[in-house]
């Protein structure tokens, strides 16, 4: 049988990485696209192009010849950079979208998937830990993320309007703190679980790490394999609307930071530094909808989720010779 293609964009990145790996797994040709390679190993992509995708030629090469784009590209990191290079990432994400969507219709491409961001919701309803999980409709009126989420705002309606006047068939998820293995850990644009884990591996057994804010901010947490299977199932579905992917498990941060000592087996106490950015006080998914359009939701509880991802992370500092090889006893 004819293999289906695709392109990855981002596919140098950590969800686009295990992106290639599921498309892959299903027997599909792909074409992997990013700016910088893969950072911790190979990619499983048949063809891998090293592009800018800010530019108008890279994506029109990068979109030729595939029936499905899973657009993970994107200027990107924590909180502290994202509120830091509000133009860059604004700018160079424009770039990208706008161009991709076009190049896409141009070569005619059948399905096309946009990684939209929970943090399109409005601060207005996200002041409290005790959110009230987001629902879809909860978008607007609109108060995004200043830069990255007017961005993802904005790129979502573009999708939107090219689906309508029938230029390409697209589909869009909202993602809610994607983590797991193969994730950035160190250099400034980690998320929380995965500077938390290396802290957490840094530090002696009854040590002090350091939080970002009082540690009383809440947020779900989606394992990255419950990510890509969730990408899939709603590029093939039928529901053109943005769509939440993410859990609805509410946990605050200290929550968090327990839950990682827990999976490295140590005890750590937490100084928190209420001047680093911490982002809206709350925010939950509401998934009633997702389950309504997928009959499916993520499946992978936080604690197994974080267990493999403390695992990958601690085995990488061993590797690079900041942690201690682990010592096996000869007989
Ligand atoms: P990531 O930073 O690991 O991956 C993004 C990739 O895009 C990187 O490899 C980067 O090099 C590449 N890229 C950036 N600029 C580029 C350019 N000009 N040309 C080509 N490639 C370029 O981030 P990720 O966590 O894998 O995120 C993937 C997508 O999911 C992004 O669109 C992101 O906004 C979205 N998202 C992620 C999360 C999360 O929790 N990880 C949450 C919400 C939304």
């Amino acid at each position: 049988m004819r293999k289906k293609t695709a392109l990855v964009t981002g596919a140098g990145g950590f969800i686009g990485h295990h992106m290639v790996n599921y498309l892959k797994s299903l027997g599909y040709w792909v074409r992997g696209a990013d700016i910088e390679p893969f950072e911790f190993g190979e990619t499983a992509a048949d063809e891998f192009e090293l592009v800018d995708l800010r530019g108008w030629d890279a994506c029109l090469k990068a979109t030729r010849g595939v029936e499905e784009v899973y657009n993970l590209a994107a200027d990107m990191g924590g909180i502290g950079y994202i509120t830091a290079f509000r133009a860059d990432v604004a700018r160079n994400n424009v770039l990208i979208n706008a161009h991709m969507l076009e190049a896409a219709r141009e070569n005619g491409v059948a399905r096309y998937f946009f990684s939209s961001s929970a943090c399109i919701y409005p601060a207005y309803r996200q002041e409290s830990a005790d959110v009230t999980p987001l629902a879809e409709e909860h978008a607007y009126p609109a108060e995004p993320e200043e830069g990255y989420g007017w961005e993802k705002l904005y790129a979502e309606k573009l999708c939107q309007y090219y689906t309508e006047e029938g230029k390409l068939d697209t589909r869009v998820a909202r993602f809610h703190n994607i983590y797991g293995p193969l994730g950035t850990f160190e250099g400034g644009r980690e998320k929380a679980p995965a500077a938390i884990s290396r802290k957490v591996a840094l530090v002696e057994d009854g040590g002090e790490i350091e939080v970002w804010g009082d540690g009383q901010q809440t947020r779900s947490f989606t394992y990255v394999d419950d990510c890509v299977e969730g990408i899939y199932r709603i590029a093939q579905s039928d529901h053109s609307q943005p769509l939440n992917l993410g859990t609805d498990r509410l946990v605050t941060i200290d929550e968090l930071v327990d839950l990682v000592a827990d999976a490295a087996g140590k005890t750590v106490t937490t100084r928190h530094d209420v001047g680093k950015p911490q982002g809206v006080r709350g925010r939950n998914s509401d998934n009633s909808k997702l389950r309504e359009v997928l009959s499916w939701e993520p499946q992978i509880t936080l604690e197994e989720g974080l267990r493999r991802t403390y695992a990958w992370i601690e085995e990488e500092l061993r590797k690079s010779g900041r942690l201690p090889q682990v010592r096996t006893l000869s007989v």
